[in-house]
C-alpha cells in the first residue's frame, strides 16, 4: 500500500452529494461518485477522515422518459433506514430567524483491512421544526433560492457544528464544491473573526468551469434567510459587492484551492485571476469500478492491485485473449441489461458505442446526429454498430430536456438503419455495466467546459478506449491511436463552427480508424484496450488523487 505520513489529526470532506452505492439516492452525478470515491480511498489507506452531506430522502430526480422520448420527472425516494443508523445527538441553526434541529445519520465504509471511515448525513425533518424546514434536506439542488440557502446553511454551518456535538476534533475542512462555504463563516466565529486562523483549516476544491453553475445569493435573501450570522459588509469583502459568490467566499477563506484536471486549473485561474488556485486531477477507485471479470484478470495477472493500482501498469503483461473473453463477459452482460430494460434488440457481436452523462448542453450528445445521412452510410459500408445513450437532466433543465428530446428522436428517426437506444435512469449501477460492457467510450463536451469526467477513468479501468474531443483529464490521459482518439483540434485552439468541426471529425475517426481496426485488425484492437488500462487505469485512481491532496492540500 502506499504510505504517506498523515501530519493532521483528522480531515471532514464535506460534500452535498455522495454516491456510496446506487439505490442510496445521495447524489445525482459525477460529484457524489467522485466524493465516493475519495472516502473509499480515505479508508483504504487508513486516513483518518469523516464525511459530511445531507440526507437526500427524496433523492435528485427519478427520470422516465415518454413515448416520445420526452424526460418526465418525479421524487426519487429512498429509505435512509435501510443503509443508514441514526445517531442520537443533534444540532440547531438559525434558519429565517428560527431554530432549526438537525438530525443526524451514519454509514460507516470499512477498507479490506477494516479500518473505518464515517459519513453523517444531516436530516432536517424533525417533529420539533416547523413544517416549512421539514424537506430543507430532501432533494438535492431544488431550483428555488431560498431553498437553496436553507440547503447550504444546514451542510455547511449544521455540519460544522454536529462534528463538534460529536467530539470531533477537525484540522482539515475540505469543501467538495462551494455548497458547504458557509462552514467557513462558522469556523471564522468560532475564531474570534480571524481569517488567517480559518485559511488554516480550510481546503476549497472547484468542479465547474461554469460560471452561472458557481452558486451565488442576493444579499437581501442573504439577510432574510441568515439574518446577522456575519454582518453583510463583511460578507461583501469575503466575497463580492454584488451578491453572496460561494465560490469566492470558499477562496477567500481556504489556504488551499485547487481545479480537477491541469485544463481546468488553467480555465478557473482565468475565471479567479486573483487566487492562487492549483490542480489535482481526479480519478476513480478502482475496487468499485473494475468489472467483475477484469477483476479475475487482475487478481491472476496484477496481484495487489486494490490496495496499489499503480500496478495496473504491468497489465501490459496480460495475454490478449484473456483481455478480450472478459470483455465479451462484461459486454454480454450489459447487452442482456440493455435488451431487458428497452424495446431495442442489440446483439453482442456488434461494435457497440457508449454515452452515458449528464444531459448539459455543453456536452453535445446530439454531436453525432449532425449528419445522420453519413452515419448511416458508415453503419453500410463499414459495418454494423450500435449506440447506447443515458444521462438525466435537471428538473428545471429545459435545454437539458430539450436535448434529450433531439437525441431521441434522432433514435427513433434511424431506427431501421441503426440500433440506438435512451436507458431511463442513469445511475451507478448503469455507469457500471455501461463503463465495462461498450466497446467504445464517446465523450465530446465543447472545449473548456468539461472540469475533468471520470466516467472515461471507469472506462479505463476495463480496457475500454474513449474516443473524446480534447477536454478535461482527456487532455492528460489521451494518446492517439494508443490509449483511444482525439475528436477535432487541440485543447488551445479555437475552431470557427464546432458542431461542424468536431462530427466531421468524428465520423473521420469512426470511418478510417476505430471501425476498421475493430473488425479488421482485432489484435491491435485489444491492444489498445490494454493501453488503456496499463497507461490510464494505473494513473487516474483515486489512490494518487488522494496522495496529491494529502501532500498539497492537507499538509
Ligand atoms: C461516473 C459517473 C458520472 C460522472 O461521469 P462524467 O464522465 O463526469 O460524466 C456521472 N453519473 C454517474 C451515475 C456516474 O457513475
Amino acid at each position: 500500500m502506499i504510505k504517506i505520513p498523515q501530519e493532521f489529526d483528522t480531515v471532514a470532506y464535506f460534500s452535498m452529494e455522495i454516491g456510496l452505492e446506487s439505490d442510496m439516492r445521495t447524489y445525482s452525478g459525477g460529484l457524489g461518485v467522485l466524493a465516493g470515491d475519495t472516502l473509499r480511498t480515505f479508508a483504504d489507506l487508513n486516513i483518518n477522515a469523516v464525511g459530511v452531506t445531507q440526507i437526500n430522502s427524496k433523492g435528485y430526480n427519478r427520470q422516465v422518459l415518454d413515448e416520445n422520448g420526452n424526460q418526465i420527472d418525479s421524487p426519487d425516494e429512498w429509505n435512509p433506514e435501510d443503509f443508514l443508523e441514526r445517531l442520537p445527538e443533534t444540532t440547531t441553526v438559525k434558519i429565517e430567524g428560527e431554530d432549526v434541529k438537525i438530525g443526524v445519520w451514519r454509514r460507516e465504509i470499512e477498507s479490506p483491512e477494516g479500518f473505518t471511515v464515517p459519513i453523517l448525513f444531516l436530516d432536517t425533518d424533525l417533529e420539533e421544526n416547523k413544517e416549512r424546514f421539514r424537506d430543507i434536506t430532501s432533494r438535492l439542488y431544488g431550483d428555488d433560492r431560498r431553498y437553496r440557502l436553507s440547503q447550504e446553511i444546514v451542510l455547511g454551518i449544521g455540519g460544522a457544528r454536529i462534528l463538534d456535538e460529536l467530539g470531533y476534533n477537525i484540522d482539515k475542512y475540505h469543501m467538495n464544491e462551494s455548497h458547504s462555504s458557509l462552514l467557513s463563516l462558522e469556523l471564522l466565529k468560532k475564531q474570534d473573526m480571524d481569517r488567517e486562523k480559518v485559511k488554516d483549516l480550510c481546503v476549497f476544491t472547484t468542479h465547474t468551469p461554469e460560471g452561472s453553475a458557481h452558486d451565488e445569493f442576493s444579499y437581501g435573501l442573504v439577510e432574510e434567510v441568515l439574518g446577522d450570522f456575519v454582518s453583510i459588509s463583511e460578507l461583501k469583502e469575503l466575497s463580492q459587492e454584488e451578491s453572496l459568490h460561494m465560490s469566492l467566499l470558499a477562496l477567500n477563506l481556504s489556504g488551499y484551492s485547487n481545479a480537477v484536471s491541469k485544463r481546468h486549473g488553467e480555465v478557473s485561474k482565468q475565471m479567479f485571476p486573483e487566487y492562487s488556485i492549483d490542480s489535482i486531477t481526479n480519478g476513480v477507485h478502482p475496487p468499485t469500478w473494475v468489472s467483475e471479470s477484469f477483476a479475475e484478470v487482475y487478481d491472476e495477472w496484477v496481484p495487489g492491485w486494490r490496495s496499489d493500482p499503480y500496478k495496473l501498469k504491468h497489465a501490459v503483461g496480460i495475454p490478449e485473449e484473456e483481455i478480450w473473453e472478459a470483455h465479451l463477459s462484461e459486454k454480454e452482460k450489459l447487452i442482456d441489461a440493455v435488451n431487458n430494460n428497452s424495446e431495442v434488440e442489440m446483439n453482442d457481436r456488434v461494435f457497440t458505442i457508449g454515452f452515458a452523462r449528464r444531459a448539459a448542453p455543453y456536452k453535445r450528445a446530439d454531436l453525432i446526429f449532425q449528419d445522420t445521412d453519413r452515419l448511416v452510410q458508415i453503419a453500410k459500408e463499414k459495418g454494423d454498430f450500435q449506440v447506447i445513450f443515458a444521462g438525466k437532466a435537471h428538473p428545471q433543465g429545459e435545454k437539458s430536456k430539450e436535448m434529450i428530446g433531439r437525441v431521441t428522436g434522432h433514435i427513433r428517426e434511424l431506427k431501421d438503419d441503426i440500433k440506438m437506444t435512451y436507458l431511463q435512469g442513469y445511475d451507478m449501477d448503469w455507469g457500471a455495466l455501461l463503463t465495462a460492457g461498450v466497446d467504445l467510450w464517446l465523450n465530446t463536451p465543447e472545449r473548456g467546459r468539461e472540469a475533468c469526467g471520470t466516467s472515461g477513468m471507469k472506462a479505463a479501468c476495463n480496457g475500454v478506449p474513449q474516443l473524446s474531443t480534447l477536454d478535461g483529464w482527456w487532455i492528460e490521459g489521451h494518446l492517439e491511436d494508443v490509449t483511444g482518439w482525439k475528436i477535432g483540434l487541440e485543447p488551445e485552439e479555437t475552431p470557427e463552427n464546432a458542431y461542424q468541426t468536431d462530427s466531421k471529425d468524428l465520423y473521420e475517426k469512426l470511418e478510417e480508424y476505430i471501425m476498421p481496426c475493430f473488425y479488421a485488425d482485432r489484435k491491435k484492437w485489444v491492444r489498445i484496450m490494454r493501453n488503456a488500462i496499463a497507461f490510464n487505469a494505473s494513473y487516474y485512481h483515486t489512490h494518487r488523487m488522494v496522495g496529491e491532496y494529502l501532500v498539497n492540500a492537507y499538509t
